[in-house]
């Protein structure tokens, strides 16, 4: 969310171009659905909603996006007042106490940290700038640079106080939720609309996106999943309902330093950007936050890695952070499943991998 990315962008317009675009041109479906756009967390924020009147569609939308602008000035690293600034400044200090839902967040980041052994690290942050994310270095770090800030970075660094509600970070250590918070968004967003009585709706968010019900005379939503080569729009397609998908990779959000082409996200435990054949990683989960977290985590650790974590996820009990933010979210609890297409270079091909039990929902081409 503290970066404006030209991926979320195209995707945001990727989907908006296969929602409106292509169920038409498949169904001729005659129920026109109801939009409602903003611009938030640095990027687009849309949502759909079919079978309900515009007045009440409109309002409901209205109530949700609004809770988007409401998260960001909790949760935005790039506004001095936001909470999560604060948390920050506080770093080497005394205990911080946390809002409602930044506790939760930074709770339910770090069970994603523990689930995927760090890939995933709220952390990560004084690594990320140090490549000049954010705010722009002008040369690439040195080894000794990245050791000593990685001195700084691990989740297991952020103290937690269930009692007071409190967080204490060490000096020099920095949270930043860019990688799950606009995940979280949607599912609040999601929960809103259903108190609203909405029964159908897509809600994404710079292509963190979750979808229940389906638009009518429909089995789900139709998703794209982008060719990260550019080689063609789409190379395939996610038949979603009732369920979250998030999309991570490089080839969009990166910079170029000393002719070197560094990626946003960064491998917290050997302090560098991911590099490797992985081109892209879609997660499909119970929950927006599921996704957004894991797509970023999966990227860190690879395809063969990444599968293994999501299978050993599946079925963790009560206590997995899936069923956890399902529920928080107020879905079922029964779904703890989380599913990965993963996009690998191939020489100058692209292959597939994925996890099983993915027919008939993701449709490759
Ligand atoms: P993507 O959609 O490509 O996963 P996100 O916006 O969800 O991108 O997350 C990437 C952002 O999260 C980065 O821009 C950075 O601020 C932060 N980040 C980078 N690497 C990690 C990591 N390993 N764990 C958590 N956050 C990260
Ligand atoms: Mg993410």
């Amino acid at each position: 969310m503290s970066l404006v990315d030209r991926k979320d962008i195209r995707l945001a317009a990727l989907v908006f171009l296969l929602l409106f675009y292509l169920p038409t041109l498949i169904s001729c479906s005659k129920e026109a659905p109801v939009v409602k756009e903003t611009y938030v967390m640095g990027t687009k924020a849309s949502i759909t909603i079919y079978g309900m009147s515009r007045t009440k569609a409109l309002g409901a939308a209205g109530k949700a996006l609004h809770e988007l602008h409401r998260l960001e000035t909790v949760m935005s690293t790039w506004d001095p007042g936001s909470e999560i600034s604060k948390l920050n400044l506080s770093a080497g200090k005394k205990p911080f106490v946390l809002s409602p839902e930044l506790s939760e967040l930074i709770r339910i980041s770090t069970l994603f940290s523990e689930k995927t052994g760090g890939a995933f690290d709220i952390t990560a942050r004084p690594i990320v700038r140090l490549w000049g994310f954010q705010d722009g270095a002008r040369q690439l770090p040195s080894d000794k640079e990245i050791s000593n800030t990685l001195d700084r970075v691990g989740y297991g660094k952020i103290k937690i106080d269930e009692n007071r509600n409190s967080v204490t970070l060490p000096e020099g250590t920095q949270i930043d939720l860019a990688g799950v918070a606009k995940g979280y968004g949607v599912d609040r967003c999601v929960e809103i609309l259903k108190n609203e009585g909405v029964e159908s709706a897509l809600v994404n968010l710079g292509g963190n996106i979750y979808a229940f019900g389906s638009p009518p005379g429909k089995t789900g939503w139709v998703v794209g999943i982008r060719n990260p080569t550019g080689d063609s729009e789409i190379t395939g397609y996610i038949i979603l309902k009732d369920e979250a998908v998030a999309t991570s990779g490089n080839y969009e959000n990166f910079i170029r330093r000393d002719d070197e082409t560094i990626g946003h996200i960064i491998n917290p435990l050997t302090g560098r950007p991911v590099s490797g054949n992985t081109l892209s990683v879609t997660v499909i989960s119970p929950t927006a936050a599921a996704s957004d977290a894991l797509s970023t985590a999966l990227f860190v650790l690879g395809p063969e890695k990444g599968l293994n974590i999501l299978r050993e996820i599946k079925g963790t009990g009560s206590e997995d952070y899936i069923s956890e933010t399902a529920l928080r979210a107020g879905k079922s609890a029964g779904a703890q499943y989380a599913k990965a297409v993963f996009i690998v270079s191939d020489g100058s091909r692209i292959r597939f991998v994925k996890s099983r039990g993915l027919e008939g929902k993701v449709i490759l081409e």
